[in-house]
């Protein structure tokens, strides 16, 4: 993906980085810092950057432009700044102006627009999974190889039928819940949703999946095609607020971040999705009594998503809901809350970076002697599960309502 800047697009919505005095507290929260040790990939000298370029002091080279791109937006740096600087706001608005998305990159953001076309592309990557022309996956372009190394086995399709309209409450009923299918979670992770329904319902939950709903748009903002973010949430905005709900309960952390930043985008017309957007896992801790677990005697440790931890502001939720299953050993990873180098498709942009960043969490993970690794994001786990097979640890890696639901007492 190609990077461009020139100086017509100045420092319009660059104030924000004005506020920064360089006081150097983020950096050491800066995952590409920790890996590099470089002042321009940090956030501090990244807030420079934007700004020297805005005001002409900086040539926009390819080197000073690859340098801001390799940002992952883990927002981390914002939840340490005394300055509140907001710096996710200031890349996104930077990436927005500058970046240029080639036709291919375009178009495959597209079909996650497009329920039907995602799932006859989901067919026809089961075919080729299933297909001894496999056998040739040497002759790719190395891109679409990565994408492919981190693609795990595609359900068929019985498996990843849309989630029914209403699913009932289980027992006594306390109120009615929205859930989101999402794009890459309804092909790929179809069976988190239906786990997802299943403890909503055992906690007392109608669940409703109202039609009309789609991708969140997380992916576009990530990638700074803002106007897609807005128009995507713009979609789910209208078709949640078809029916009263108490909450719109979200199982993928990324899609949360971006229900919960609603507002952010769309204004008043964002507040319903923002207001009532929570967490899955916060959601069973503050309403799910009701769900019973059977003792389970593994030992687990969870990863705290970026989108979860710095853009929710959710940081207690998953280990109190796993202290409620009897018996089993929950063990915090160090650094866990450190980016894992998913970061939406970072880690197929900037693979070398991604696989550095990975390898120290993977030392973390070893460290924890844990045997199942639990994380709510998609992307997360996908990265997690790609760099266990390549260091040969033997950790299964979870959604953790899958892993809740699989303990689910009837
Ligand atoms: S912590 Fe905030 S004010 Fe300090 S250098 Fe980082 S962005 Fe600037
Ligand atoms: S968003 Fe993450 S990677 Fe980017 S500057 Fe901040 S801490 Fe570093």
């Amino acid at each position: 993906m190609e990077v461009t800047q020139s100086r017509d697009t100045q420092l319009a919505g660059m104030q924000e980085a004005l506020a920064c005095v360089h006081c150097g507290l983020c950096t050491q929260y800066c995952p590409t810092y920790l890996v590099t040790g470089r002042e321009t990939a940090n956030p501090r000298g990244r807030l420079w950057t934007m700004r020297a370029l805005g005001e002409g002091r900086l040539e926009p080279t390819p080197a000073v432009l690859a340098e801001l791109d390799s940002c992952l937006v883990c927002r981390a740096c914002e939840s340490v700044c005394p300055s509140s600087v907001q710096y996710g706001d200031v890349l996104g608005a930077f990436r927005e102006r500058t970046r240029k998305r080639g036709f291919w990159r375009r178009q495959s953001f597209k079909v996650l627009e497009h329920p039907a076309l995602l799932r006859a592309l989901a067919t026809l990557l089961r075919c080729w999974q299933r297909s001894p022309l496999r056998m040739l996956r040497s002759l790719l372009p190395q891109r679409l190889r990565r994408m492919e190394d981190y693609l795990p086995p595609v359900p068929p399709t019985t498996e990843r039928q849309p989630l029914p309209a209403l699913t009932p409450a289980v027992g006594t009923r306390r109120g009615v819940v929205g859930v989101l299918e999402g794009c890459v979670m309804s092909v790929l992770f179809a069976d988190v949703n239906r786990d997802t329904v299943l403890l909503l319902t055992h906690a007392g939950y109608d669940v409703c999946v109202p039609r009309g709903q789609g991708c969140c748009g997380a992916l576009h903002e990530h990638d700074g095609d803002l106007q897609g973010a807005r128009r995507l949430l713009q979609r789910n905005a209208t078709a949640f607020a078809a029916q009263p709900l108490d909450a719109i309960v979200m199982n993928s952390s990324g899609c949360g971040a971006a229900f919960h930043d609603a507002r952010r985008h769309l204004g008043a017309a964002g507040n319903e999705l923002s207001h009532l957007s929570v967490d899955a896992q916060r959601f069973l801790v503050d309403h799910g009594a009701a769900l019973r677990f059977r003792p389970h005697a593994g030992r687990v440790t969870s990863d705290a998503p970026c989108h979860l931890h710095y853009a929710q502001n959710e940081t207690s939720a998953p280990l109190q809901l796993l202290r409620r299953v009897p018996g089993l050993q929950v063990v915090e990873m160090p650094d866990a809350a450190l980016c894992c180098g998913a970061a939406g498709v970072y880690n197929l942009d900037h693979p070398v970076m991604a696989a550095a960043i990975l390898s120290g969490k993977l030392d973390s993970l070893a460290a924890t002697g844990a045997n199942i690794l639990l994380s709510s994001n998609p992307g997360c786990i996908l990265q997690w599960r790609n760099g266990i097979t390549e260091r040969g640890l033997n950790v299964e890696v979870l959604h953790p309502l899958t892993f809740l639901a699989r303990l689910l007492s009837a």
